[in-house]
């Protein structure tokens, strides 16, 4: 295939890379970045790739209309977009504007430019968020099983009207996802749309990571609720459910997606179902070391929730995309050890 992947840079798309570059077939990648340091930063992870493997494209601001219209322009034409850019990290955003607006706008640009400039490409991929499905802080759904069919209630009235950002997240994933659809179903057939929805995503980053303050946006709350300082140990009394996904998983969705000959227009719930705060202390304790002396202990062993909660059906990604899962382990005991590496440079 010939590629054109948003959001190269980040947490979830660097793995997308590494897994097409490692590929027996033989992909051809444009990263998009909004700067030239990311160029370099994606380069010194995959050095002597040559350009005809992995070439790049800066688009500066996702929003303007016409950003991805040169980095549609190709020798060899597109036949997949990968559309994962989207702002995510809670530090770097204000107000409602710095969430909603460029992942919608981004969302409309990238569709729009398809319809354009690109008449080649077959499949569009969109990182969507379970964010976009769940009822999250709005209703206590525990014992819904939630599928494709659902969507976040949230509203741009409720987003703009609470405190927390996290309900602009929420929007902007909703927001952009359902923009994507009307875009996909008023053009035809000249491409399809799949869209994935992961949860929480944590594990290994590929990226080069020299602070614990440089974290990506979920792989920091692991560190804010098991390895900081500041960690309460009431924090794990109330045992959290966390859904989540392996960002090696969530990226080989990605990759399934892209010839899966049923998953055209479909939306697909992507998880590795829920990890309680206590089996992720635990994990943490017993096979990280220096570990022991600081993530909360709670009730060792006591895996289990004191009350139902929401189920997720995740059976169409695995019949439709074939997905499998890392072990639960395998994705808190890499993520772990790296925390304590990074924090050991600091
Ligand atoms: P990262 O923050 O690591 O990467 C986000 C990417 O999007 C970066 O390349 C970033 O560029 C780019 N981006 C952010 N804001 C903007 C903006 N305003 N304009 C243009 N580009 C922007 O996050 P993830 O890899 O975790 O997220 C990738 C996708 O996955 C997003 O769509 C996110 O919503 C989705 N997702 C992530 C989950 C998770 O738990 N990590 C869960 C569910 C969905 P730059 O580096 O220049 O800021």
């Amino acid at each position: 295939h010939r590629i054109l992947l948003t959001g190269a840079n980040g947490f979830i798309a660097l793995h997308i890379i590494r897994q097409l570059l490692s590929s027996p077939s033989n992909h051809s990648i444009r990263a998009v970045v909004r700067s030239l340091s990311k160029v370099s930063t994606i380069q010194s992870l995959f050095p002597h790739i040559p350009t005809s493997k992995l070439d790049f494209a800066i688009v500066p601001d996702i929003t303007v209309p016409g950003a991805f219209d040169s980095a549609l322009e190709s020798p060899t034409p597109f036949d997949i977009v990968l559309h994962t850019a989207s702002p995510f990290l809670m530090r770097a955003a204000k107000t409602a504007d710095d969430f909603i607006k460029p992942a919608v706008q981004g969302t409309t640009e990238i569709l729009n430019a398809i319809n354009r400039c690109a008449p080649s490409v077959k499949r569009v991929v969109l990182t969507s968020s379970f964010a976009a499905v769940g009822a999250w802080g709005l209703y206590d759904d525990r014992n819904k099983v939630y599928t494709e069919a659902d969507w976040n209630p949230v509203t741009s009235e409720i987003a703009t009207g609470a405190d927390d950002l996290m309900f602009q997240y929420f929007a902007s994933k909703k927001f952009a996802e359902q923009a994507a659809w009307k875009i996909a179903e008023a053009q035809g057939a000249k491409w399809d749309l799949v869209a994935l929805c992961p949860p929480m995503v944590y594990g290994p980053m590929l990226g080069a990571v020299e602070r614990v303050e440089d974290l990506n946006e979920s792989n920091e709350h692991i560190w804010k609720r098991f390895f900081a300082e500041s960690t309460p140990e009431s924090e794990m009394s109330d045992n959290m459910i966390s859904l989540f996904v392996d960002v090696r998983d969530i990226a080989k969705a990605h990759v399934l997606a892209m010839d899966a000959a049923e998953a055209g227009n479909k939306r697909f719930l992507v998880n590795n179902g829920w990890a309680t705060s206590q089996r992720i202390a635990d994990i943490f304790r017993a096979e990280v070391p220096g570990a022991a002396e600081r993530t909360p202990k709670g009730t060792p062993g006591a895996d289990t929730l004191d009350k139902d909660w929401f189920k997720t059906d995740v059976s169409r990604a695995e019949r439709l995309l074939g997905m499998t899962y890392t072990p639960v382990k395998d994705t808190f005991v890499d993520l772990g050890m790296q925390l304590m590496e990074i924090e050991k440079k600091q």
